[in-house]
């Protein structure tokens, strides 16, 4: 689907890693997280020592893999990257923890998946940069401990509510990223379109940025297929021809993708807009009440389609209307 925060292609992580900012001051936008990692980094290096442990919280595509990056640009050192997934044991995390280099930024993306023993060997790690390796089996196994080159590490989640309270405590700090002002992305697209040489307009690139579910790597995704569409249809890259490509690939005004829709669509007609539990909504579309919660609810609260309520997710009076779908409690409101 256009319009998934998460990467598509093979292709699409290439055209990525080409756009990606190298430094903070080509980051465009979050100036509260990256002035706190400004400083960070900053302390870090006027006292020669390793930056703290930093944990990145959002949802996909708001720019965590590219600010593990960049700390490791900023610092001068190398960046070792894994994923939760991958360290389904112990000894996944070990061998990686052992081979690191005094300095390296080591970036776990999706931390809440890691195994648990493997959490448990991490937090000694973070910790005293030392980890206990057991030998042998049984009664005649004995734990060595083992001094770890001093480290970063770099957490992403996009779920920090769901990292154990012993691991969350072990990061100095948590970057809360939120999804992107329109105004912000049309920057990442302007950068995106100059460094592709399209020449395309600004309200063009306006129209974009409104459509991209507040989310970069979405924006750059629209971008390259409206270049397309200018590409086969010649023209200039202007508001008309955004309008006609985006309108082709199924993507709407408020850039929401197959799932905020199917979850709107269960929310306004079979719940008439609610408050509906974040379980059965979840049963109801058919996915995890991880991605509802973490990826879907928070975007369609930004753009007022939904309020959270004690009693369950509620649809707005701007819901309905969007929908064009009758308000049973229109006439009370
Ligand atoms: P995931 O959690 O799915 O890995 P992510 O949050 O790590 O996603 P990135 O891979 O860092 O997201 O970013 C996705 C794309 O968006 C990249 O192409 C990157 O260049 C671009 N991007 C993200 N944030 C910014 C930004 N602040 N400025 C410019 N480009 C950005």
């Amino acid at each position: 689907d256009i319009t998934t925060p998460e990467p598509i292609s093979e292709a699409e992580l290439v055209f990525e890693g080409a756009l990606r900012p190298k430094s903070l001051d080509e980051f465009v936008g979050q100036a509260k997280v990256r002035g706190q990692l400004q400083l960070l980094l900053q302390a870090a290096g006027i006292q020669g020592r390793t930056a703290d442990h930093i944990l990145l919280a959002g949802p996909p595509g708001l720019g965590k893999t590219t600010l593990a990056m960049i700390v490791a640009h900023e610092s001068g050192k190398p960046l070792r990257m894994s994923s939760g997934p991958a360290i389904q044991h112990a000894g996944d995390l070990a061998a990686v923890l052992s081979s690191l280099v005094p300095g390296e930024v080591l970036f776990i993306d999706e931390i809440h998946r890691m195994a648990r023993s493997a959490e448990e060997m991490l937090y000694l790690a973070m910790e005293d940069f030392r980890i206990d390796i057991m030998v042998g089996k049984g009664a005649g196994a004995t734990s060595v401990p083992l001094d770890l080159a001093p480290f970063t590490l770099v957490g992403a989640t996009t779920r920090s509510g769901m990292l154990p309270n012993p691991l969350r405590d072990r990061f100095g700090f948590t970057a809360h990223l939120e999804f992107y002002a329109d105004s912000e992305l049309e920057q990442v697209l302007h950068r995106a379109a100059r460094m592709l040489d399209f020449d395309i307009d600004r309200e063009g690139l306006a129209e974009i940025a409104g459509r991209s579910r507040g989310t970069p790597r979405i924006a750059n995704r629209l971008l390259r297929r409206v270049r397309d569409y200018v590409l086969v249809h010649g023209g200039d890259a202007d508001l008309a021809a955004v309008k006609a490509a985006l309108t082709l690939y199924d993507v709407d005004e408020l850039g929401l993708d197959r799932l905020d829709r199917a979850v709107m669509d269960i929310m306004l007609t079979r719940f008439g807009g609610g408050p509906v539990g974040l379980n059965t909504l979840a049963v109801s579309v058919g996915e995890e009440a991880e991605t509802i919660e973490s990826v879907v609810e928070p975007f369609l609260v930004r753009i007022g389609l939904i309020t959270r309520t004690p009693r369950g997710r509620v649809a707005t009076p701007q819901a309905f209307a969007h929908f064009g779908v009758a308000n049973p409690q229109g006439s009370f409101l």
